[in-house]
């Protein structure tokens, strides 16, 4: 039996203000009043872990001890195919430049590496995504999504955040940066994993 959410308020961990807006979206029809780690100021825990699972838990722990409430925390990335998987969990290193993150250098370093092994078409992917809610008392829940698709290039669309720009979902015709973000948020990896969160702890 998964731990039922009663709180009022919910941190989520994340500095990212375009996921934090995806899952606020998410969260509209719930009486639940959510901050962000962004928001608190809090500090960004290094991610040191091998998995999304492993991540994810570091930036809950981190903002349930710096806040003694509870949290949910979203660990996502895409994986490449022929790529092996990556850049996988190190999906937003990729956009690391001096000063900040640069998601187009980020895309186009991905392409360049599908060029260099010679990847057949279509170039597949997948987004995951893992949601921790973790509690003060220690308790967690877990919960993942995936949606699968292809890489495609030039990038298209202004929508979203991150690699929206560059990834086609199976049987939609549109990036995920060319459709409205209603449209994303009922097909995202993310969605996936919030609809099994919701069912477990929030409906
Ligand atoms: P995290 O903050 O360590 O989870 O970094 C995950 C990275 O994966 C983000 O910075 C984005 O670049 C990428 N990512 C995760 N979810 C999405 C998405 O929905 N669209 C595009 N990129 C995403």
């Amino acid at each position: 039996m998964s731990r039922r959410f009663t709180g009022k308020r919910l941190v989520v961990a994340t500095h990212n203000a375009g996921k934090f807006a995806e899952i606020a979206a998410m969260f509209a029809p719930y009486p639940v009043e959510l901050v962000s780690a962004g928001q608190l100021g809090l500090a960004e825990p290094e991610e040191t872990e091998t998995s999304f699972l492993g991540n994810a838990r570091i930036k809950a722990r981190a903002a349930v001890a710096a806040t003694g409430l509870p949290v949910l925390a979203d660990d996502s990335g895409i994986e490449v195919e022929a790529l092996g998987g990556a850049p996988g969990i190190r999906t937003a290193d990729w956009a690391m430049v001096p000063g900040g993150r640069d998601f187009g250098r980020a895309m186009a370093r991905t392409w360049e590496e599908l060029e260099k092994v010679g990847a057949p078409f279509p170039r597949r992917a997948r987004f995951r995504c893992v949601l921790v809610l973790a509690w003060p008392d220690g308790h967690e829940e877990h919960f993942e999504g995936r949606l699968d698709g292809q890489c495609v290039w030039p990038v298209r669309g202004k929508e979203g955040h991150g690699y929206d720009p560059m990834f086609q979902p199976d049987g939609i015709e549109l990036t995920l940066a060319e459709m409205t973000p209603e449209r994303k948020n009922e097909i995202s990896h993310r969605a996936d994993a919030f609809r099994k969160l919701i069912a477990a702890c929030f409906a």
